[in-house]
């Protein structure tokens, strides 16, 4: 994994691997656990739809969008829907984390494989409330993931920035004050905010043409 993509071939994947991939023109991207062999744990949208439609159920995993809301286990082609999938990022430096997209790595630690396949599936147990109720912002399918793999939740595509300015905080504080140093630290905080304020606004826009879709279309969710 280098610094410019986080890409994944399906064949490399191992239990507590935390998937994601972009979906609507990296617009916004989706989460997961993969817990087992071609199956995936991720959280859904858990508002009821407008629709009456009903979409297909997968012959091969038994996911039916339509029906199945919270945290649900699919197989990878029903969580990726055609898009590449990518691994999360965990344990990244400062410097590697300001530089990557929003949503892709974090700088905490993430816990034991079993450790993080068992808390996917405890809250798939628990059923439909598991994770709470979907929010965009505050409790999506990367909280959910993040949550499993590090025990604490927190949404990377809402929280990027904030945690970005106090990681620059840290580092301007926790070096020893030189010229190059603060140089280099202001540099990758306004590539960081640059990045983000791009991803902020195509959010924006994505969520309100996939309001749209979901109009018209029942099985176009998250
Ligand atoms: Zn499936």
């Amino acid at each position: 994994m280098g610094l410019l993509s986080n890409r994944v071939d399906r064949r490399m994947l191992k239990p507590g691997d935390h998937l994601y991939c972009h979906r609507n023109l990296h617009s916004y991207s989706h989460h997961g656990i993969y817990v087992e062999e071609n199956r995936v744990i991720h959280f859904t949208r858990t508002e009821e739809k407008s629709s009456g439609q009903s979409s297909r159920r997968c012959e091969i995993c038994g996911y039916q969008r339509s029906e199945q809301r919270g945290v649900v286990k699919s197989c990878i082609d029903c969580f990726a829907e055609g898009h590449k999938l990518y691994r999360f990022e965990y344990n990244v430096s400062a410097a590697h984390f300001c530089a990557k997209r929003s949503g892709t790595c974090s700088t905490r630690s993430s816990g034991a494989p079993d450790v993080i396949v068992e808390r996917a599936t405890r809250m798939l147990a628990e059923g439909r409330g598991g994770f709470g109720d979907y929010d965009l912002f505050e409790n999506n399918c990367e909280s959910f993931a993040v949550y499993c793999a590090t025990g604490e939740a927190a949404s990377g595509q809402a929280l990027s920035l904030k945690s970005k300015v106090k990681i620059v905080q840290e580092n301007l504080t926790g070096k020893p004050l030189s010229l190059e140093n603060i140089a280099s630290t202001f540099v990758e905080a306004a590539f960081a905010y640059k990045i983000d304020a791009i991803q902020q606004n195509n959010n924006l826009i994505s969520s309100s043409s996939e309001k749209d879709q979901d109009d018209k279309k029942n099985d176009q969710v998250n």
